[in-house]
């Protein structure tokens, strides 16, 4: 119905752009939107942004778009690593389904996923993404979108090669790519995402933003930093959404933000993030806009990346593949009951492939950790060791206090989440992967990934 209703605008139609131009952006109902819109932020954690309680001003456009919708305040990644949760949103399977368990590891070929399946409703899909790990040849990420930009235009560190590129310049390639295809077709609806590699270590110091942060000129601390890349994200949140709206009007786009994990800022002695499920890796702030349809809503149930895909195909009325593994958040989206907690399963995996070697290595080799999360309760298993963990949330957030012998027995809920990642994992060890490059190798060093 709504494909047929767009070859309709399109026959009839051949003046939108300058309908389009004029502002008559409702030329196509409010139940249909011309753009979704998924923003991703490298290692944000939750809370350092104030809508989740941080008292330094460090995100006032991201606050302001979480405040218009429903903003999940129990977000979780599946996995605390960039290509294997990235994978999952698009795909909506967990990374022992998809396969890109590991950065560096790509997914199978020829999944079905939300972008592939927008396209198959007529839509434009494009992806903009400056993070390394998540470069088509180490992902297969770029078979799902009709446009993949890969925007390095940054050398990290001491690296010889571009790897990265500031939010400016991803916005800049992004906010470029809306304005031709509004330009050129704006009868055709189109999902962009967006993904910004702020915060990811190294963290950078960007002064423009101490002063407000309260933050001293000399000689910041490293926690300082990061919130100043999170301040500076933000800018390039609120310029890309705003260069969009000069497109789209707001009433008929989507906007989804995300992080594709949080960031362990000396928690538990730890720095970084991929290999630990405790909260400051795995939480991750979460929300969906769509005026006059998403109704303004905190929601304190459990949700995960999984669901985004999902609730994105629910919004639009078109079928959820059965393979999906998330749920749907549209009925609480628009004011309904909120569906009953679930116990939902984490993985942590070793980082990456460590080249040649590593790379013929079985899937399965790299498990590290198997959680579950079920209302407050917590229950991590360190698979290595069979050290064995047990939190509740609700009385210790920080997981300090195990409330398990290290020993114990696991849960019936985690022996069935180790039971099927480890299913899925033993199959996957009989795909082969490609060897990786060397430059590939040097950058895949250069993020931290390879010890
Ligand atoms: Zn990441």
């Amino acid at each position: 119905m709504i494909k047929r209703f767009r070859v309709l605008v399109k026959v009839l139609c051949g003046f939108c752009v300058v309908l389009q131009l004029v502002g008559a952006a409702s030329a196509v109902s409010a139940e249909e939107p011309r753009a979704i819109v998924i923003i991703t932020v490298d290692a944000l954690r939750a809370d350092r942004l104030s809508s989740y309680g941080y008292p330094r001003p460090t995100s006032p456009a991201i606050d302001e778009l979480l405040g218009d919708g429903i903003r999940f305040e129990a977000a979780r990644t599946n996995e605390p690593l960039t290509s294997p949760s990235m994978c999952s949103m698009i795909t909506g399977l967990d990374p022992q389904e998809h396969a890109a368990t590991r950065n560096g590891l790509r997914m199978r070929e020829g999944l079905d996923s939300l972008p592939k399946i927008l396209a198959g409703h007529g839509w434009r899909t494009a992806a903009f993404v400056s993070n390394w790990t998540l470069k088509d040849n180490l992902t297969r990420l770029g078979e799902h979108f009709d446009h993949y930009g890969e925007v390095f235009t940054r050398r990290r560190w001491f690296g010889l090669l571009n790897s990265e590129a500031t939010a400016e310049d991803v916005t800049d390639e992004a906010l470029d790519w809306v304005s031709d295809h509004s330009g050129s077709d704006p009868a055709t609806p189109f999902l962009v995402w967006v993904h910004y590699v702020e915060p990811h270590a190294p963290y950078r110091f960007h002064s423009e933003y101490a002063a407000r942060l309260g933050i001293a000129d000399q000689d910041p601390k490293r926690s300082d930093r990061y919130d100043t890349e999170v301040a500076a994200v933000d800018q390039a949140v609120a310029r890309l959404v705003g260069g969009i709206e000069n497109h789209v009007a707001p009433d008929e786009m989507i906007v989804v933000f995300a992080a594709d994990h949080g960031e362990s800022l000396g928690e538990h002695d730890y720095w970084g993030h991929g290999r630990y499920l405790y909260e400051p890796s795995l939480r991750i702030p979460f929300g969906m806009t769509w005026k006059g349809t998403i109704e303004q809503r905190v929601i304190h149930r459990q949700a995960t990346i999984l669901d985004i895909a999902p609730t994105i195909l629910g919004l639009l009325g078109l079928e959820i593949p059965g393979t999906f593994q998330g749920i749907s958040w549209t009925v609480p989206a628009k004011g309904g009951e909120l569906p009953s907690e679930r116990a939902i399963c984490y993985q942590a995996h070793k980082g990456a492939v460590h080249g040649e070697h590593d790379n013929d290595r079985k899937r399965s080799k790299g498990l590290l950790s198997v959680g579950v999360v079920h209302e407050s309760r917590k229950e991590i298993l360190r698979v290595k060791n069979n050290n064995h963990m047990l939190f509740d949330l609700a009385a210790d957030p920080a997981e300090i206090e195990s409330l398990v012998e290290e020993n114990g027995p696991p849960s019936d809920p985690l022996l069935e989440c180790l039971g099927s990642i480890s299913e899925g994992l033993g199959a996957l060890d009989r795909l082969t992967s490609k060897k990786l490059d060397d430059e590939t190798v040097e950058q895949l060093r250069a993020l931290g990934y390879i010890e």
